[in-house]
């Protein structure tokens, strides 16, 4: 099994050789790629388990809220999750963050919508935010990549200013998983009231859904009567 590190430069490669051959598939360069992956590979891909928990997309018999999510409700009211994260999506979503975005955040983001799509349109659709300081290094927010791949109807919905980021957390990935609530504990704050609003945060990952939870928690503190997850890929491990 590839380490992460290796994984994710193996994906940028693969990415960055594959954007110079525009309209191919990422995946396998085929040429009737739509939107950037062919019909093939589409159907290819892993798909989620069709039962799955409304609060956090995690497996469950017929559907019903898991146990988890019952004792200790999380701040985030639903999840809706595009794939599952497994090969090949998370090699992409190595290359979106660390390879070649402008070739894959529209065909993810276009995954991510089309799944959405099922759901009642929100009052805002926020990217879950970088820290200052993993924005400058990165040079960009994957998740606001993805939504510009959001039909054009949303656009005006997107607001990546309402939700700050203020402590550069460490990376969940490199924390064992018992710490990784605490590390981003009051991490986010609103920068404006959000009375009575419906609201959607996009991101690529969902692992223990801990940042989801607290990004929630700072929205609902700002007056968010619903906070809603729309995640391109979900870990299908409970982790907590
Ligand atoms: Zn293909
Ligand atoms: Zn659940």
């Amino acid at each position: 099994m590839m380490n992460a590190n290796a994984t994710a430069r193996l994906a940028g490669a693969m990415a960055s050789l594959r954007s110079k051959v525009p309209g191919r598939c990422v995946l396998c360069l085929a040429r009737d790629a739509r939107h950037g992956i062919c019909a093939g590979c589409l159907a290819d891909l892993p798909r989620l388990p069709t039962e799955s928990c409304p609060v956090c997309a995690l497996p469950s018999p017929a559907g019903a809220i898991c146990g988890a999510c019952s004792t200790n409700a999380p701040s985030y009211d639903t999840v809706r999750a595009a794939l599952p994260y497994a090969f090949p999506i998370d090699a992409l979503v190595s290359a979106l963050k660390y390879g070649d975005r402008l070739a894959l955040a529209p065909v993810l983001g276009r995954l991510l919508a089309e799944c959405a799509a099922v759901d009642p349109l929100p009052d805002a659709i926020i990217p879950m935010p970088l820290a200052p300081q993993r924005l400058r290094t990165r040079g960009f927010n994957q998740a606001l990549e993805l939504t510009g791949a959001f039909p054009r109807r949303w656009l005006d919905l997107v607001a990546p200013g309402v939700l700050e980021r203020r402590r550069d957390t460490a990376p969940q990935a490199s924390l064992p998983l018992s710490d990784r609530g605490a590390n981003v504990h009051d991490a986010f704050l609103a920068r404006r009231r959000l009375d009575g609003l419906d609201v959607v945060v996009v991101d690529d990952v969902m692992t223990t859904g801990a940042t989801l939870h607290e990004a929630a928690a700072a929205l609902k503190r700002a007056g968010a009567v619903r906070v809603r997850g729309w995640i391109v890929a979900r870990t299908l491990l409970r982790t907590q």
